[in-house]
């Protein structure tokens, strides 16, 4: 058993230390509501769901970590106080009193065997060792670093240029021992090889097999080759590239595949939001999950769930069945009126055996059930299938299909829940509009694909370059929209400025012909604008003034006239 998994019992030991220790304390409450119950029996129409509820609660944690006897007996009082709700005249007839008063006792006398200091060092009986744990999440760096190692300064130094103006950050290696070196001492993100050094006795495609990430995978690479010949492809493939390119090669067609490379090894992990009255059961679940590399979010209170979609944006919601202010099939129903929730998936958790109730939860447009106590693998692999097929979706639905990124719609709420956060931590925001200069005549003179290719390089840069937490959206044809989150107006200027420039200096290639473009941007700040339509016609405002004077230019609304 490694490490990793030696503090996930561990975690889970202290969870279920802690949940013993409250247990006299939850006891004493059920016992105070049996008494208010027997007392006052008009009080049922209250009395009843709170005790069952408690029972219930107790059934399914008691489950989870493995108490069985006295989930048993919590079980036999959730069903006795089940028939009392659906047929309340039994409060006459039936010795109900007795029966729960009984129940309690065995659980007084249970739980006062327990020893909750032997439970924090014991292995659980829980199938922990199941789940495997996966690489630790993987933060987006800002640049990925990219290694090139050739040995022809003058075609490399244009090629460096290039990426660099798209975003990547370039070493350049003339010697193979050298490139060797920094590998040892930094692994870079992908690595662009030439295949022949006259100097080397190895030949560049056997220095790829030495290169290995942290978890002795080969790092991705790409050949480049002055040779198109087959046996000098079949060794790049042998030497496991995962594309070659003949010198000399067009930096754009580099860059997407550097992109499709590294995008890959850094899908962002899974957001999950759990909505559980159990603390204890919440944190349970929530272990689990984290231990197979995924972000969750807990919370405790229903009332809360607006607020967790809109700062947590989670990938599926794993919801409690039972709750107090409201059900699990409340929760969902009330979610799914929201039209940005439609499409999330909500998984049930619930020790909720009783199909025709399954059912009805299906119909308020939950996509699935796990029943309490959960097998750990499974709860991992049934919230990933979901997440993942979310993830897919919403891409689809989400994104522009020619460069990736957010489309008008979703850019425009994103925005909106940007300006929502930042009034809770009194952040600003800067929303910045940027349109392409002349692009019509781009078109009218190096053709249709020769714009879009400039379109599809802007997006990349913007990508590249921005924080994740930053939003890039294309806006329309040849308009995008950033939202930069807690910036000010001069730093949103210098880091608009930096990007109009580095933009301005990439070349495009149609047929012979080479080209450069420009774009202008104008920019708005929040909270000098409140509301999201103002802050985008203040932030167009500033665009047309950006074109109005020659174009080529990032103008801030209100300082135009500086
Ligand atoms: P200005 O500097 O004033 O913005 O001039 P402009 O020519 O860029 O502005 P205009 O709005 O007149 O033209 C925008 C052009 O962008 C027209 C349209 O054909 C082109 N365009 C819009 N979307 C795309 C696209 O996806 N691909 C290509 N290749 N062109 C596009
Ligand atoms: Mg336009
Ligand atoms: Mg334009």
């Amino acid at each position: 058993m490694n490490t990793s998994q030696q503090t996930l019992q561990e975690k889970i030991a202290q969870l279920k230390a802690t949940f013993i220790n409250q247990l006299p304390a939850r006891l004493e409450q059920m016992q105070t509501h049996i008494r208010l119950l027997i007392e006052d029996p008009e009080r049922y129409v209250d009395v009843l769901p709170e005790l069952h509820r408690a029972f219930h609660s107790l059934n399914g944690t008691g489950k989870s970590f493995g108490l069985m006897d006295l989930a048993a007996l919590a079980q036999e009082a959730e069903a006795l106080l089940m028939q009392l709700i659906e047929a309340p005249e039994l409060l006459k007839n039936v010795q109900w009193d007795v029966q729960l008063q009984q129940i309690l006792a065995q659980l007084v006398v249970h739980v006062n065997t327990y020893n909750p200091s032997a439970y924090s060092s014991e292995p659980l009986a829980l199938a922990v060792a199941a789940v495997k744990p996966i690489n630790a999440p993987i933060v987006r760096s800002a640049a990925p670093l990219i290694y090139i190692c050739d040995d022809e300064p003058e075609q490399v130094d244009y090629l460096a240029h290039q990426l660099q103006c798209f975003g990547y950050q370039i070493e350049h290696f003339t010697q193979t021992d050298m490139f060797r070196q920094a590998v040892l001492q930094q692994r870079p993100d992908a690595v662009i090889m030439d295949v022949f050094f006259p100097q080397s006795r190895t030949a560049g495609t056997d220095e790829l097999t030495h290169i290995k990430d942290v978890t002795g995978q080969q790092l991705p690479a790409i050949v480049l080759s002055g040779s198109n010949s087959f046996e000098s492809r079949l060794s790049a493939v042998r030497a496991g590239s995962s594309a070659y390119f003949v010198k000399p090669a067009r930096p754009m067609d580099l860059a997407t595949v550097l992109d499709e490379l590294i995008e890959d090894k850094q899908e962002d992990p899974y957001h999950i939001l759990i909505v559980d009255d159990e603390p204890a059961v919440a944190q349970y679940h929530s272990l689990i999950l984290e231990n197979a590399g995924m972000i969750v979010h807990q919370i405790y209170n229903p009332t809360l769930i607006f607020e967790a979609l809109n700062d947590f944006s989670p990938d599926l919601m794993l919801v409690d069945m039972y709750m107090p202010v409201c059900n699990g099939a409340e929760l969902a129903a009330l979610v799914r009126q929201v039209p940005a929730y439609v499409g999330l998936p909500i998984v049930f958790l619930s020790n909720e055996t009783n199909t025709e109730k399954q059912f009805s939860a299906m119909q308020a447009g939950v996509e699935g059930f796990i029943t309490k106590p959960v097998v750990p693998s499974e709860l991992v692999s049934s919230v990933r299938l979901r997440a993942e097929r979310m993830r897919i979706l919403r891409s689809l639905m989400a994104k522009d299909s020619l460069t990736g990124l957010y489309n008008h719609t979703t850019t425009t709420e994103m925005l909106v829940s940007a300006l929502a956060s930042a009034a809770r931590v009194q952040e600003s925001v800067a929303m910045v509009m940027i349109d392409l200069d002349k692009f019509k005549s781009v078109n009218d003179t190096y053709g249709h694909m020769a714009g879009d290719q400039v379109i599809v390089a802007l997006a990349r840069l913007l990508k590249h370059r921005l924080r994740a937490s930053d939003v890039v959206g294309r806006y329309g044809g040849e308009e995008f929209a950033l939202v930069l989150k807690d910036i000010n107006a001069q730093a949103a200027k210098v880091l608009v400025d930096e990007l109009r420039e580095d933009f301005a200096r990439i070349s495009f290639d149609s047929g012979n012909q080479q080209f450069t473009c420009t774009f202008s941007a104008g920019i708005s700040m929040y909270p000098e604008y409140q509301h999201a339509e103002n802050l985008r016609m203040a932030a167009d405002e500033a665009l047309y003034l950006a074109k109005d004077q020659g174009r080529n230019r990032v103008v801030v609304s209100g300082l135009q006239h500086e």
